[in-house]
């Protein structure tokens, strides 16, 4: 569900989740029940598939999100049609492209969440977010409008607070901070499932120059640009900050080689065709990157050392490429 601007993480919602699921078979007739039983719930009841499309949602969050039957939106479409047409989710900012690249870097990073959230029709609802392995998520909104509100605006101030601790103010996206918390909490499932997760560190080529040619200003809509790129072409479990001035951190789980690298071309890409300064529509900038894959003894500091090392052979060989970087 919607990382709503409003909402707030308890902080207290991780879950022990099993580190292997069942895996009978549930028969067809209790499958059929269990579906009927959600498309009547008064709950909010949908499901996200792994490239973050909407693939269920019953009558009740289809009704509070005014979607056609037949509409199965992005998540980020979903919080488009939000936005625009003040249904669903409530969404307060004043600059929506940055909320959205900031709600979609804190989306979606541990396998069980909980929070509250806002509706922009005054309903207060309890949100779950249930992820899988394979990225499928399902989501559980719970109206607790009724429920005491003492409380709700410390809740609120803190969780903010939390929020702001983990957020590139420029940007909207992750922090330093924000990507080693993740990155080690991808090094212990590394560790413990022995599942993939490949790194990438991204450093914006003669950025220097940039700032140098068109003012500081204008290098700043440059970064803001380039964090709103990224996340077109990044999953919804995918992890994505700045952890320097011009430098992105990517994390990115379940993936193989060649689907790193087809990240990363799919950047470069939607660079080429972007004009992110409108006095200069003619301007374009391009990127280096260090690609690697988290190892089981690694820590934070020597996984960011390895793409890092990586990233400067790019550079040295001209930049706007990628190096794999040496186990
Ligand atoms: P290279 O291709 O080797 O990476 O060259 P570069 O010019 O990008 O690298 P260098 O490290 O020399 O310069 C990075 C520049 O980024 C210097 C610094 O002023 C600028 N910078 C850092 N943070 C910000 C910021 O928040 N806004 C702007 N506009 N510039 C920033
Ligand atoms: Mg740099
Ligand atoms: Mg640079």
């Amino acid at each position: 569900m919607p990382t709503l601007e409003c909402t707030r993480d308890t902080g207290h919602s991780e879950l022990p989740v099993p580190s292997r699921m069942h895996t009978h078979a549930i028969p067809d007739t209790i499958a059929q029940e269990l579906l009927a039983i959600a498309d009547a719930a008064p709950l909010l009841v949908f499901l996200f598939d792994g490239d973050d499309r909407l693939r269920y949602a019953n009558d009740a969050f289809r009704s509070s999100f005014a979607l056609a039957p037949d509409a199965f939106p992005s998540w980020s479409e979903l919080m488009t049609h939000c936005h625009t047409e003040k249904v669903g989710a409530l969404i307060n900012t004043p600059d929506f492209p940055t909320w959205l690249a900031s709600a979609r870097s804190r989306r979606v990073k541990s396998p069980y969440r909980a929070f509250e959230a806002d509706l922009c029709d005054g309903r207060w609802v309890w949100i779950t977010e249930t992820l899988r392995a394979d990225g499928w998520m399902l989501c559980i909104g719970s109206d607790i409008t009724d429920l005491k509100a003492s409380g709700r605006a410390l809740r609120q101030s803190r969780d903010l607070a939390i929020r702001a601790a983990q957020t590139d103010a420029l940007t909207g996206i992750s922090n330093r901070p924000h990507m080693t918390a993740q990155l080690e909490q991808r090094l212990a499932q590394v560790r413990q499932r022995s599942q993939m997760c490949g790194i990438a560190l991204i450093d914006l080529d003669e950025f220097k120059c940039i700032n140098d040619r068109y003012g500081h200003p204008s290098g700043d809509l440059v970064l803001q640009h380039f964090a709103r790129t990224v996340q077109q072409a990044l999953r919804h479990e995918d992890g994505f900050g700045r952890v320097g001035g011009e430098e992105f951190l990517l994390l990115l789980p379940r993936i193989d080689t060649a689907g790193m690298e087809a990240i990363i071309r799919r950047i470069m890409a939607l660079l080429r065709d972007a004009s992110p300064l409108p006095a200069h529509p003619e301007f374009r900038f391009t990127f280096s990157a260090g690609l690697g894959v988290l190892l089981p003894h690694d820590t934070p500091s020597t996984a960011y050392s390895r793409v890092d090392k990586a990233m400067y052979q790019a550079k040295a060989a001209g930049r706007n490429g990628f190096r794999w970087a040496q186990a």
